[in-house]
């Protein structure tokens, strides 16, 4: 049996006269940038979130980026973030001129250890960009309480989980804005690149939307120089298509994560959610010793596995101007180690579950 980490061929499938008669629309009408299958996506999108404002971008790094553009942040100004995260979270903070300041990831939920930032926290620190990693959001109630306390801005960085809520509220929807990417294979994803912010601040929300389409008001009346970074009007209407099943596949999700918690507690560590937290399980993340071992030999069996990811961020050559070491980030150190990321998706079947646990335990058996 092959088993893919996600399945767009299969997503597809099931959904393929929607989008086909989307895409035609689109191109029928032939507006591709900005007009109205864009306004609607945006609107469904702020909608589901239960936010005022969505501006589409052109990818969820830009996402980040703008919203730190627009809300004045750059150089000389240092913003804390999780070090085990994709390096598109810290790479939009430096982009727009500011300092990345990594913290340790806490040891059960894999989010940033809030017990940890206020030593983070210097007089330079002007916001904090909590992941919620794999599906999982942040706990954002100390989060919030330290951004108040200290004066800084919650951008939250969402990309990884449509529709995941805390303690009842959506993600993204909690911070003074809330990024998300629509890379094809994200929980909700476009058939190209694709992001959005979302605010409930309408002046914020006025300032991102002219950052990312040239700093202007008008056709070509350029208030500030801005730049080029549009949710085009194809992917919205993929998107807007999408979206009307992302509930259903979110449970779907769901599902397959209680039957993988259930078939392999005490045998390998399996991924805890947060009491309060509505888990998207954008990815279902295992930890094991021999970790390439067990990757090789699932893949001999036809499982896809992947590892989100094997280096923590300020570890990489990347940033090693910042001068971190291992010890500084020991929690997610360890972790890059022993994580696995096994298939889950909204089409993954019980016969298809079942054969993943089965060769699972069949290899850490032996
Ligand atoms: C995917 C991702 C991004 C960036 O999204 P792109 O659309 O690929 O630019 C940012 N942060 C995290 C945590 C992500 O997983």
């Amino acid at each position: 049996m092959k088993i893919p980490l996600v399945d767009l061929t299969a997503q597809y499938r099931s959904i393929k006269s929607e989008i086909d008669a989307a895409i035609s629309a689109v191109i029928r009408d032939a507006v591709f940038i900005g007009g109205r299958y864009v306004d609607e996506f945006e609107g469904h999108f702020a909608d589901y979130l239960n936010v005022r404002h969505c501006i589409g971008v052109g990818n969820g790094t830009d996402a980040i980026f703008i919203a730190l553009k627009a809300l004045g942040i750059g150089s000389g100004d240092e913003v804390i973030t999780a070090a085990n995260t994709f390096i598109a979270t810290s790479e939009a903070i430096s982009l727009a001129g500011a300092k990345p300041v990594f913290v340790d990831c806490h040891p059960e939920t894999y989010t940033i250890d809030t017990r940890r930032i206020p030593a983070a926290i210097t007089p330079r620190t002007k916001a904090i960009i909590p992941v919620h990693l794999y599906g999982q959001p942040a706990d954002m109630d100390p989060i919030l309480v330290l951004a108040k306390k200290h004066d800084l801005t919650v951008i939250e960085d969402a990309a990884q989980a449509h529709g995941a809520a805390y303690h009842g509220r959506k993600v993204g929807a909690l911070g003074v804005c809330g990024c998300f990417s629509f890379y094809p294979g994200k929980i909700l994803g476009a058939y190209g690149d694709g992001g959005a912010v979302v605010t409930q601040d309408d002046v914020l929300a006025e300032k991102i939307r002219m950052f990312a389409n040239h700093g202007r008001k008008d056709k070509y009346l350029h208030e500030f120089e801005g730049i080029n970074s549009r949710l085009d009007a194809l992917q919205a209407a993929i998107l807007d298509v999408k979206l009307k099943h992302l509930e259903n596949w979110i449970e779907r999700r769901r599902a397959v994560a209680r039957k993988y918690d259930e078939a392999l507690r005490g045998i390998v560590g399996t991924p805890k959610a947060m009491a309060g937290a509505r888990h998207a399980y954008h990815l279902y993340v295992i930890r094991v010793k021999g970790r390439e071992k067990v990757q090789k030999k699932l893949l001999e069996d036809g499982i896809s596995t992947g590892v989100h990811y094997p280096v923590p961020l300020p570890l990489l050559p990347a940033y090693r101007h910042l001068g971190y070491q291992a010890k500084d980030f020991p929690v997610a150190s360890r972790l890059a180690d022993e994580i696995l990321s096994i298939p889950i998706h909204e089409s993954m079947e019980r016969p298809q579950v079942d054969y993943v646990v089965e060769k699972l335990k069949k290899i850490l058996t032996h």
